[in-house]
Order: structure tokens, then sequence, then C-alpha cells
């Protein structure tokens, strides 16, 4: 039988903690990230700005700016979260990654407005965690300092505290963070504030979301060249990173176009809609040899699901008897052999299309039998549900 589980629990990274109901994951990418964070602090602008500073205090400011800016990050996916959920929206949990901070908001929003407060409210908790670190750094340094600063900046920056330091650095990453955000090109925050303005105006969700999609590749190439002009240019590799962003930011906005199209093209479409409906089925007492040689190999059918006078026990796939010796396939019956019809390996055919996507790409494209009253009325792939959207486009409609 398959080890294969549909939607399954295998998230890469680990779980922090809960809060207002949401579960706050780390992916391991994060810890690449904030290893360069940390460095670039601590052999980079720290000592640069404090000579004096012992190692010690120089590496300890550095891993707490670093771990502050990584809950900025977490504060700015949670003003969307809670937004997200006052419309209703659903938020099972926030995953920090590579590239910052990730909420599965788990539906689009239904109105323009929405959407928008959604959006917005990212980068203006950024600007507001920015605004309030420069003001206690601009508190902490006295006004003595905060007029040095101006005539004679190393040696008032050489003065600060470490946590004014900090403080000073941690206000001017989150303006950044709100103002990178705010480029309009979706899926940045800018790009869904874009969006919603143009669905706002228009009326048209998918006019919008392909503006608003094609800004953001453009803004990805925009990011890409000035990476390579970095490098090749300037020869500064840094340059590289920036190429690796922007690289990702046309991935995304191509890859979340398709999903909104594809999303709103299955709304209200359930699964029993778009599964497939012709298939066999084998007898349990069958020999997996005479399932190869009659079933399988006469067949371009990947899953049979399996009968045991007339009830329907389990299903058998390609790769099931795959793991079989041969000489032992006389002997064991598709019944051994079978998964059983449990809910980590079957669907329900009156669940929506759209949930039943997101569990199906995590067994790639294999199929899966879809059950209705203990009996298995079809069988679906991820690629059966994208092939019936291209038959039944979405229409411009909200
Ligand atoms: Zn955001």
């Amino acid at each position: 039988m398959t080890d294969l589980r549909i939607g399954g629990a295998e998230r890469s990274g680990i779980r922090l903690f809960d809060i207002f109901g949401i579960e706050i994951r780390l992916d391991w990418s994060v810890l690449i990230i904030f290893a360069l964070i940390v460095y670039s602090l601590g052999a980079g602008l720290f000592p640069q700005w404090h000579e004096s500073w012992s190692v010690a205090t120089t590496w300890l400011t550095a891993v707490s700016a670093g771990v502050i800016f990584f809950a900025s990050l977490l504060a700015h996916e949670l003003s969307h979260s809670l937004m997200a959920r006052r419309f209703g929206i659903r938020v099972p949990r926030i995953t920090l990654f590579l590239f910052g901070g990730m909420a599965e908001i788990e539906a689009e929003a239904r109105a323009p407005r929405e959407e928008f407060a959604i959006a917005v409210v990212g980068p203006l908790m950024s600007m507001a965690l920015g605004v309030g670190f420069s003001f206690v750094a601009g508190a902490l340094m006295g006004e003595e300092t905060l007029a040095r600063l101006a005539e004679d900046p190393e040696t008032a920056m050489a003065a600060l505290s470490p946590l004014a330091t900090a403080c000073i650095w941690l206000g001017s990453v989150n303006m950044m963070l709100a103002i990178f955000n705010l480029v309009p090109g979706f899926p940045l925050d800018g790009g869904r504030v874009f969006r919603a303005l143009i669905w706002w105006i228009t009326g048209d969700a998918v006019r919008a979301t392909r503006l608003a999609s094609n800004a953001g590749r453009a803004f990805g190439w925009a990011i890409v060249a000035l990476g390579f002009y970095n490098v090749l240019g300037l020869g500064n590799l840094g340059g590289l990173w920036l190429i690796l962003i922007g690289w990702f930011l046309t991935h995304i906005a191509r890859s979340s176009y398709t999903q909104m199209i594809t999303e709103r093209s299955l709304r209200s479409v359930r699964l029993a809609d778009v599964m497939r409906t012709r298939f066999e089925t084998v007898s349990a007492d069958t020999s997996v040899e005479r399932f190869v040689e009659e079933c399988l190999l006469r067949s371009s059918q990947q899953l049979w699901p399996v009968v045991d006078d007339g009830r329907h026990v389990g299903t058998v796939s390609w790769s099931d008897v795959a793991g079989l010796a041969p000489e032992q396939r006389r002997s064991v019956t598709v019944a051994e052999l079978a998964t059983g019809l449990d809910e980590a390996h079957t669907l329900e055919a009156g669940e929506m299309a759209t949930a039943a996507l997101r569990r199906l790409g995590s067994v790639g494209d294999q199929p899966v039998a879809v059950l209705r009253d203990g009996r298995v009325v079809g069988l679906v792939r991820a690629g059966d549900i994208l092939r019936w959207t291209l038959m039944h486009p979405a229409d411009g409609e909200p």
C-alpha cells in the first residue's frame, strides 16, 4: 500500500507558537537570511559604527536586532491576517521563510474594499514600526547627540548605546520594508492595493489581476536587471541577491495570477463536477500477476478501486505493484496490497474543487479516489482539475 497522503501535514520547518489562534511557523530557509542579516550587522555595520565595542556587545546586539527584525516581519503578517479575519476569511497559519513572511489567507477577498484594507494594513504596520523605532532611537540619544548627528555623524554614532543603535537600524529597515512592499507589483502588498483599486474602478477582477500581475513581473525583471548591473557593471556580488529576489518576484507574480484565475473559475464548483467518472475496478481476489497483465498493462488508468462482494474496499496503483518482487505477484491478491479508503488517501465528492486542488498539490499529479457514501465514484488528479478550468474560463464578474 502507498504511503502517499494527500494534503499531508508534512510541512517544512518548525512550529513556534500560536497567537490569536494563528499558528506561527518558521521555515528552515529563514536561518539562511537570519545568518546573513546577523553577519552583515555583526561583522560589517556595527564594528564600522562602534570601533570601541567588545566582540560580545557587537554580536549580542546583532543577534537581538535580527530577532526583533523577524518579530517585525511577523507583526506585518499578523496585521494582514487579523484584517482578513475581520472580513470572515480564515487564516490558519503564518510561515516565516527566506523572503519574509507569508500569511495563509484561505480565500480571496469578495470585494475590492476588503482586498484594499487587507493589503494596505501590512505596509502601514511596517511604516508605523519604522517610525516607532526611529522615535525610540531619537529619545534614547537625547537632544545633544541628535544635534551632533548632523555635524559629525561618525562621533555621534560611536557614542550611541547598543539599544539606540539597534533601534536606528530597525527603524530604517522597517521603513524600507514598507516602501518595498508598496511597489505596485502583484503579489506584493502594493500590487494587491493596485489590483483592488482597478477592481474598484472597473468592476473587473480578472482584468485587475492581470494588470497587477504584469506590473509585478515587470518590477521583478527590473530588479533582476539591477542585480546584473551590480554584478557585471560594478563588480558587486551583493547583486546576486537582487537577481534571486527579482527572479522570485517574476515567478510568484505569474503563479499567483494563474492560481487566482483557477480559483475564480472553480468558485462554487464541487469535486464531483471535475473528477473522472469513467474508470474500471478490479475484483479483490484477483492475483497481482493477473492484475498487472490484464488490467494495468492494458489501460492508461493508474489507480484501480478494489471491489469485494460489491463493496469498495480500497485502491491499488502502479506504485503499489512496483514494490512487489515478480515472483510474489502470483501469491498475493490485490486486496492484500490495497490502500484503504481512509480520509488520508481519499477525497469526498461533495468537497469544493479549490480545496481539493490544494490538497492534491501535495501528491504531485498522482490520481486519488473520490468517495460518496463510502463508494468510489471518481478518480481525480490535480491536472484533471486544471484541464477542467481550461474548458470553463472564469467570467470577468467579481
Ligand atoms: Zn504584506
